[in-house]
């Protein structure tokens, strides 16, 4: 089993992505995609004028600041037109994509935080109104069962909240979650950048591997901002018996094989 996230970045080759899919699936892999909206997101946000904020946890994490519109924004986005695109695009393939947010038969549950710190011009605030969570609970039995049915799930944020409610959830954590209660062997992350950067954005200082023991001190010495998420996400999928966390590049052909193939940064 391995799961695929891939990220809402500008350059992203949704086409390579889902060419490798119907590659693998003939080939009887079994397989979950996991995507992002991030781009677009902003881009809709600032259409519909409610443009995009984003806050900084004490501890540096990046996030986005999700109220009521804008998690209606995020839906009309994730739900809609990416996970929709992708499903089209896997059909076309000849694969039986089948989209669901984590809502859908409650598939990513977690706690809704409601207050959130966050720092803004070295002062610390506190953010009310707030509609985000984690995963932590995944439904691995609806998702064993389109497998074995011979679907191909594609995954979206948001989660549903134990109320009930519709939570934006960070997407590499949650297929980190879902790799992890499905015991998968790879979990990929890929997204607009050839893996992690010792010296973003210079493209020549790969991280070539990074053992378990060492993705703290990476993270707080080169990764900033939304890398430092996905770093998380391979931690928590590791310490979870995930074998091998591949962080990758998903802008030319080929994207999924050749994180498969090692290449990006490998994390075991
Ligand atoms: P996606 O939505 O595609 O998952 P993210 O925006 O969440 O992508 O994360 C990828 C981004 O992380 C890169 O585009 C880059 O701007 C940023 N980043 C920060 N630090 C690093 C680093 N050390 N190496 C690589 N990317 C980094």
């Amino acid at each position: 089993m391995i799961i695929v996230k891939v990220g809402g970045s500008e350059g992203i080759n949704y086409d390579a992505v889902c060419d490798d899919i119907a590659q693998l699936i003939s080939d009887r892999q079994r397989l979950i995609l996991v995507h992002g909206g991030s781009s677009l997101t902003n881009e809709v946000s600032e259409a519909l004028g409610h443009p995009p904020q984003f806050v900084t946890s004490p501890s540096g994490y990046t996030s986005r600041l999700t109220d009521k519109r804008t998690l209606e924004i995020f839906q009309m986005v994730y739900c809609g037109q990416m996970n929709k695109g992708i499903v089209e695009r896997l059909q076309q393939r000849g694969v039986n994509a089948i989209g669901l947010s984590g809502m859908d038969g409650r598939l990513w549950e977690g706690k809704r935080k409601k207050a959130i710190r966050a720092v803004e011009n070295g002062k610390k605030r506190i953010i009310r109104n707030n509609y985000t969570g984690r995963v932590e609970k995944v439904d691995t039995g609806l998702l064993e069962t389109l497998l074995d049915c011979g679907y191909v799930p594609v995954l979206t944020p948001p989660a549903i909240s134990y109320e009930g409610e519709a939570i934006n959830v960070d997407g590499d954590r949650a297929s980190a979650a879902t790799a992890a209660a499905l015991r998968a062997t790879d979990l990929l992350i890929l997204s607009n950048i050839p893996g992690v950067l010792s010296d973003f954005p210079d493209e020549s200082s790969l991280v070539h591997y990074i053992g378990s023991t060492e993705i703290d001190d990476i993270s707080e010495n080169f990764a900033q901002g939304r890398m430092r998420i996905k770093l998380l996400g391979a931690k928590e999928a590791l310490e979870a018996g995930v074998q091998r966390v591949v962080i990758g590049d998903a802008r030319g052909a080929n994207p999924i094989m050749r994180a498969l193939d090692g290449q990006g940064t490998v994390l075991q």
